[in-house]
């Protein structure tokens, strides 16, 4: 075959994947309808509701089963509005959560007309969030999974014979008109040309509302006849009784569509026989040429006519009714996107007009189209700046059919630096120390909260205890709860007064905060100037480059952040990155503590000097007065006496045989690790430990100087024990916080230069 042949043909086999656009008879959309009822039977706001539920993936409680909880969750919008994107757009977890909310509502609210205003300053991005809603609603709505079908009338002109004369029209005026009609009406016609010619003796019109095929059974019979079609299930009940289905029962078709049934009822004196000449086809939308979904700018000039015809049709309409009144083929641009989603991109220039236009339908649900009355049933979406608020006063009396979504920048920490890696590439977070990139991130959102935070006050009343995680103003704290966070260094008692109510009054003001500061764009600029200055080759960016950056480049941002914010960032990532390293060091000595109280519960029971193996173990021990006094220092903890020591020695030792060994080892057959001896020589020695994690950054010299020379070949040098110890806390680093084994080396030689063991050792 030759290669343009075969393109051809394939060409073909692809459209067979395609689905069919062919309209089928009423009779046998009704079995379609019968196979899968619900997916069937959806109003736009529906089909917006399953797009949404099909590519929004979460709504993960990070808290489940906090009694307090107010289900401010997770949300991954990434399928919704970043893969496949060119121009992606980042919603943060308010935001989201906002979203989500009016999602969950819309199919039940849809009764009444609504416009959904989504409200953000310069830069928030709401353009964008608005351009993938619809590209995305677009697609799915053209998928099996998406898809509805609207009517179509094929007016059978046999069965019409006896009412009409023979239509007239030769092929090649036809050809005429359809030149002269306007573009957007050229598809339909060419249908209705097509059919005609291909002998099949019929007139299709096409309901230019998009009119839902069973909105054509008569208002006052539609539930009678849903009733013989549907059995008694759960199904039929849904349908009957559950409100988002109102709308099945409550509709009426479009004028046209009312027209149509009219008169063929008129003359063929049976509704079945009428509806066998209503078909359906899957609606079909397509944004571009403003089909189910119209979408407007500021500049698009308005519409020469306020009303849509189509002269070649109304022409053949009106010969075969042989009467020019009974169907009047006119709609207005709104039936276009009737039963989709007409869009305002931005309440400006023309967009003012088309918002005031929007009024009637708004409170009637209908407008006039010359003289005629075209009912409107959409999801009416717009994107506006704040100064525009003031254009909403004339719908004043219609507030509960207006809804503003407020679109601040983003407020929480994870999605402001999900920008920054998609931007910048995955593999950013390589260039930088853990928590550094985040607390770029703070000081971004920083500029955009409101000093004062009368939620957080009311909750914390002496913002100053926290003086060592967070800042005066609690915003790094507000960030954490934005961010979806409870910090583990909160006390019990705040934790506690942390009710759902608070919880809400805190979310809450996140509608207001973020309506300043560094916008969207800004933060992407802002943050390339630090990388591309900061960045130095074989070193990671670490705090200091950071603050240095913003308190010497960026005077006038820090001018903008509360008093002592930076400070308290650098506190709070001191405070942060000791945890780590105690962690750390904890979690190493978890294998050795189980050795250390086997080998004693052991030893204790041998004399002075004696060498034996431990049963336990299998470790080879010289037991000596300062192999039981090394462990007991554990046990109990610096500063103790050597009596005391003995008295302890002999008191362990007792239970030991009375207890452990008797009862439990030898007659119950538990292991060691199992005995209750155990347990409470493992909480003492886990007390002490957790006491004393960061001893070797304060006492250890040899420590501290292997830690700085680890990527040397003189590590080797070092004993044995500090060589491991070291190890153990990068690795440990590593797999528990993520560091580099580079990153865990700067970051233990910057706890040590900064002396932060000592500094917050106490307070830890
Ligand atoms: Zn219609």
């Amino acid at each position: 075959m030759a290669p343009i042949d075969q393109a051809l043909h394939h060409l073909n086999k692809h459209m067979k994947g395609e689905q069919s656009q062919a309209p089928i008879p009423f009779h046998d959309f009704l079995q379609e309808m019968a196979k899968d009822p619900l997916c069937t039977i959806r109003n736009v706001f529906m089909v917006f509701h399953d797009l949404v539920k099909s590519l929004v993936e979460g709504g993960v409680d990070e808290y489940q089963g906090d009694p307090e909880s107010i289900h401010y969750v997770h949300w991954d919008f990434n399928r919704l509005f970043v893969t496949d994107s060119d121009n992606p757009f980042f919603a943060d977890r308010l935001f989201a959560n906002r979203f989500m909310h009016l999602v969950e509502t819309l199919p039940r609210g849809s009764r009444q007309n609504k416009i959904y205003l989504f409200e953000g300053p310069h830069g928030s991005g709401k353009s964008t969030f608005l351009y993938n809603l619809l590209l995305q609603f677009e697609k799915f709505a053209n998928t099996g999974a998406g898809c509805r079908y609207e009517s179509v009338w094929r007016l059978d002109r046999k069965a019409l014979d006896s009412l009409m004369q023979q239509e007239t029209l030769a092929g090649v005026e036809r050809l005429l008109d359809l030149l002269d009609s306007p573009e957007t009406d050229k598809v339909d016609l060419l249908k209705a040309h097509s059919s005609l010619h291909s002998g099949e003796d019929f007139l299709e019109i096409v309901c230019p509302s998009h009119d839902h095929p069973l909105l054509q059974v008569p208002k006052n019979v539609r539930r009678n006849f849903l009733d013989d079609l549907f059995k008694n299930d759960e199904i039929k009940w849904k349908l009957f009784t559950e409100k988002e289905y109102e709308w099945v029962f409550s509709t009426s078709p479009c004028t046209i569509c009312t027209s149509i049934y009219q008169a063929l009822l008129a003359r063929l004196q049976s509704p079945e026989k009428v509806l066998e000449m209503l078909y359906a086809r899957p609606y079909r939308f397509n944004r571009r040429m403003g089909e189910g979904i119209s979408v407007f700018n500021p500049g698009d000039m308005p519409l020469k006519k306020s009303s849509l015809s189509n002269e070649a049709l109304q022409n053949r309409i009106d010969n075969l009714f042989q009467d020019s009144n009974v169907v009047r083929y006119i709609y207005s641009q709104f039936a276009k996107s009737n039963n989709g989603i007409y869009a305002l991109m931005d309440l400006k220039g023309h967009n003012t007009d088309r918002l005031y236009q929007l009024h009637n339908i708004l409170s009637e649900g209908v407008h006039k189209v010359e003289d005629i009355e075209e009912s409107v049933n959409s999801l009416f979406l717009a994107v506006m700046n704040p100064e525009d608020k003031e254009k909403l006063d004339q719908f004043r009396s219609l507030s509960d059919r207006v809804e503003v979504i407020t679109m601040p920048y983003i407020l929480d920490i994870n999605t402001e630096v999900q920008i920054y890696q998609t931007t910048f590439g995955r593999h950013l977070e390589a260039h930088f120390l853990p928590r550094v990139l985040q607390n770029f991130a703070r000081v971004v959102i920083s500029t955009r909260l409101n000093q004062n935070s009368p939620a957080m006050l009311e909750w914390i009343h002496d913002p100053a205890k926290y003086r060592l995680y967070c800042d005066s103003y609690l915003q790094l704290l507000k960030m954490e709860i934005y961010s979806g966070r409870i910090p583990t260094w909160l006390s019990d008692e705040d934790r506690q007064r942390l009710t759902a109510k608070r919880r809400r009054r805190i979310i809450d003001e996140a509608v207001t905060d973020g309506q300043q500061g560094v916008s969207g764009r800004e933060s992407i600029n802002l943050f390339n100037d630090f990388f591309t200055s900061c960045a130095v080759e074989d070193r990671l960016i670490g705090m200091d480059t950071l603050k240095d950056y913003f308190t010497k480049k960026r005077k006038d941002l820090v001018k903008s952040l509360p008093e002592g914010f930076l400070d308290a960032l650098l506190r709070n990532y001191d405070y942060s990155v000791l945890q780590d390293i105690k962690e750390a060091l904890y979690y190493y000595n978890e294998d050795q503590i189980q050795k250390d109280i086997l080998n004693y519960l052991f030893a204790i029971n041998f004399e002075m000097g004696t060498r034996q193996v431990c049963q336990f173990t299998g470790e080879n021990l010289q037991i000596t007065e300062n192999f039981l006094a090394e462990i007991e220092s554990r046990l109990l903890g610096p500063g103790t006496t050597p009596d005391q020591r003995k008295a302890f020695r002999l008191d362990t030792q007792k239970t030991y045989t009375a207890h452990t060994l008797t009862q439990e080892i030898l007659l119950e057959e538990r292991a060691p690790e199992e005995t209750a001896l155990f347990r409470s020589l493992h909480s003492r020695y886990v007390h002490n430990l957790k006491e004393r994690v960061l001893e070797p950054f304060l006492r250890n010299e040899n420590f501290r100087r292997a830690i700085k020379d680890y990527s040397r070949s003189s590590f080797k040098t070092y004993d044995k024990k500090i060589q491991d110890d070291v190890q153990f806390l990068i690795e440990n680093l590593r797999d528990k916080f993520g560091y580099t084994p580079k990153g865990a080396q700067e970051v233990c030689i910057y706890i040590i230069d900064n002396n932060l063991a000592h500094k917050y050792g106490q307070s830890l």
